[in-house]
């Protein structure tokens, strides 16, 4: 069967009634995006960016990040690249910000929220992404957006950027430079309507998504029956998310552990997610399960799963 799903890995993941679904890989750095490549990615879904900022003294250079990005970019060939800004804050600090402890870190300064509280960090980024988005096909995404108004005044400093890359002219914006952002917050999940004007896609962190819905602190092995992505209530969140870009052309990703979960696949699918973004190496096999799937069917399934009492019941429908 793995056999099967490598011999296929690049060909499209059509479902059974033709719809493609995009199935991307997760990249953390230059070998994930070989990895993403040769298991036949239909691009980087979600490019962390975190790894060139952690364990060092001070803040990465404008030149040095665009060779960071341009190294994993280029080993991408082509294929989008869906670079997320910087994602740190209180559980991750960096010696170079300073930044007061916190008695909630996940609740704290982080993400987006970092970067606006240091804009100077967000610009260096933002520069050196343009630059690569220059001659590749780049997406920007930021991550644990919580308020329209946050995404606005990061969009602010885009534009200031792209103009201050063009000499101060206009017409600058490379024609498919795309922005979005993740779904990480319960509240952007149900105001994603008021995000649609403003974004071209989203991308569902199922991770945080689930921590933050559920209360319960991911990575804490004592709440992981809790902390299930398939909790009905977090369904709802996605369902809200999928609601708000239908007959749009927003795009819905799902870039979360789950997007691997073949239990999950045919729910996200039937929600109305169009794009799973995975560890590079399940690449293969989740394009196998979107084949296997008939959306009809999918939709079914998730308008039940909906309506279920608890997690263990979602995965006990589909797995029969
Ligand atoms: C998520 O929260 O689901 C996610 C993909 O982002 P990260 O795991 O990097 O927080
Ligand atoms: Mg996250």
């Amino acid at each position: 069967r793995l056999d099967e799903a490598m011999a296929a890995a690049a060909q499209p993941a059509l479902t059974r009634d033709g719809t493609e679904i995009h199935v991307a890989g997760n990249v953390g750095c230059v070998a994930d995006a070989v990895a993403a490549t040769d298991h036949g990615a239909d691009l980087a879904g979600l490019i962390r960016t975190e790894f060139l900022f952690l364990g060092r003294d001070s803040a990465p250079s404008v030149d040095e990040q665009e060779e960071a990005y341009r190294a994993v970019v280029t080993a991408l060939s082509g294929r989008r690249a869906i670079i997320r800004t910087l994602d740190v804050g209180g559980d991750k600090p960096l010696p170079y910000v300073d930044q007061p402890i916190e008695a909630n870190p996940f609740l704290g300064v982080r993400g987006l929220r970092l970067a606006l509280a240091r804009p100077e960090l967000l610009r260096d980024q933002l520069r050196a992404i343009c630059r690569v988005a220059a001659d590749h096909p780049v997406s920007i995404m930021f991550p644990m957006v919580s308020a329209v108004d946050e995404l606005l005044a990061a969009r602010r400093i885009l534009d200031e950027v792209l103009a201050e890359a063009g000499g101060g002219t206009e017409g600058t914006r490379p024609d498919d430079l795309e922005v979005g952002i993740m779904i990480e917050v319960p509240s952007a999940a149900l105001k994603a309507a008021i995000f649609v004007p403003h974004v071209d896609f989203f991308s569902i962190g199922t991770n945080d998504l689930t921590q933050y819905t559920l209360a319960a602190e991911r990575g804490n092995d004592a709440l992981s029956t809790l902390a299930d992505p398939l909790d009905p209530g977090v369904l709802r969140l996605i369902d809200s998310v999928c609601r708000a870009a239908a007959s749009t052309d927003t795009r819905v990703a799902v870039c979360g552990e789950v997007a691997s979960d073949p239990v999950a696949a045919p729910l996200l699918l039937g929600l109305g997610v169009d794009e799973l973004s995975v560890g590079p190496y399940a690449v293969p096999v989740v394009k196998q399960a979107v084949r296997q799937l008939d959306l009809r069917h999918c939709q079914d399934l998730a308008a039940r799963a909906l309506d279920s009492v608890s997690a263990a019941d979602v995965r006990s429908m589909i797995t029969g």
